[in-house]
């Protein structure tokens, strides 16, 4: 984690208004500007599905924090993903994990595929499989490190490196590592995308989605183009409390952060449980990778349960400072059987539990997960 964030978040996109002096964002609500009547804009605003103060403030940071020449926020994560895939054209190919976010793979199965998208599944934490999976009507690889729920890890350098050389785009969602951790745009990505309802907005109290891009070329301008038409813009309320969310997201990460390393250690000596997904655990698979392209390994924890998925699911209803949640990175601890969520067709074992490790105090979180294994 660099230095440098820290201070971008204390800040978030804020200096002091020059009308007011007023230290944070100030919250527009407007939905239209007044401008002259010459068709030109000169405050920078016309009508708040195309810009707003509040989200411009927003956007501004986290371009910032992902290091990228723009960004654009959305209404969701997966409004922020359909804009890069409308920036497509029917028949194009492109390449994802197969244990990608649920949410993501639905939207292509069911509205990008029969709109004529070509889409291949396949696991990127094994990079011969993108070699493999390469079409020449390649143009787009998604993908996400480390993967939900399973905590796969992708090697990043290595895909940009593949694509780089085919001239395919490679967009990921970072949401699971988060700025703070992983930087995706720094190892040549194209574009970053966040669901920033999870760690970014930190406070289960917002639903909104985020695009960096590294450079403002042609497809950026399309994905502008589509934001501004299509409209799933979030509201200036939901910009300014994201705003003051990214204001304290550093010290929760730790925070998370911390909890997660004592929360895996304590569940991978425990009986009851087969495995633990934790990338900061030496056994993982993708550990050396994660090691070297992350700064730390998130607060997300999966854990296959020994027995069946009724043993799992007797686990969660045992909880009590853990809530049965979907969803991630708020303050609050939350723990979730993703395949009841996900449907038949999901790769996820059905002895799997997701944590999205919180920042209460951690005994009371590893006590809490002894009563409902015990
Ligand atoms: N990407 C990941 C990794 C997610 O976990 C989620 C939501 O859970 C999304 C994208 C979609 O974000 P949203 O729910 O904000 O649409």
């Amino acid at each position: 984690m660099t230095e440098h964030i820290k201070t971008i978040c204390a800040h978030a996109g804020a200096t002091p208004d020059p009308s007011t002096g007023a230290v944070t964002s100030p919250l527009y609500f407007s939905s239209t500007f007044h401008y002259p009547p010459t068709g030109e804009y000169p405050l920078g605003h016309i009508y708040s599905r195309e810009s707003n103060p509040t989200r411009a403030s927003l956007e501004t940071v986290l371009a910032q924090l992902e290091q990228g020449e723009d960004a654009a926020a959305f209404s969701s994560g997966s409004a922020a993903a359909s804009a890069v895939f409308l920036s497509l054209r029917p028949s194009d190919h492109i390449i994802i994990n197969f244990d990608a976010y649920a949410g993501i793979r639905a939207m292509l199965k069911d509205v990008f595929m029969p709109w004529g998208l070509d889409v291949t599944f396949t696991d990127l934490s094994d990079v011969s499989n993108l070699s493999k999976s390469i079409q020449p009507n390649t143009k787009l690889v998604w993908t996400e490190s480390p993967t939900n729920p399973q905590l796969r890890i992708v090697d990043l350098a290595s895909v940009i490196g593949i694509c780089k050389q085919k001239r395919i785009k490679v967009a990921v969602d970072n949401t699971f590592a988060t700025p703070a951790l992983q930087n995706p745009l720094a190892l040549g990505a194209d574009i970053v995308m966040h669901s920033t309802t999870k760690y970014l907005g930190g406070h289960s109290d917002l639903t909104g989605g985020a695009l960096i891009t590294a450079k403002k070329d042609e497809q950026w301008e399309r994905i502008r183009h589509i934001q501004h038409i299509q409209g799933a813009i979030p509201a200036p309320f939901d910009c300014w409390l994201l705003l003051r969310g990214i204001r304290s997201f550093v010290p929760r990460m730790m925070q998370h952060i911390s909890n997660a390393k004592a929360v895996a250690e304590f569940l991978s000596q425990h009986p009851k449980v087969e495995r633990v997904l934790y990338p900061g655990l030496i056994t993982h698979p993708g550990h050396a990778i994660a090691k070297h392209q992350m700064s730390d390994f998130g607060a997300m924890v999966s854990f296959l349960v020994r027995g069946t998925k009724e043993d799992a699911i007797k686990i969660a209803q045992r909880v009590k400072v853990f809530t049965n949640a979907t969803s991630l990175g708020g303050t609050e601890s939350l723990l979730e059987h993703r395949k009841s969520v996900e449907g038949p067709d999901s790769p996820t074992p059905e002895n799997l539990l997701r944590l999205s490790v919180g920042i209460e105090d951690v005994n009371s979180l590893i006590e809490d997960l002894k009563q409902a294994l015990s």
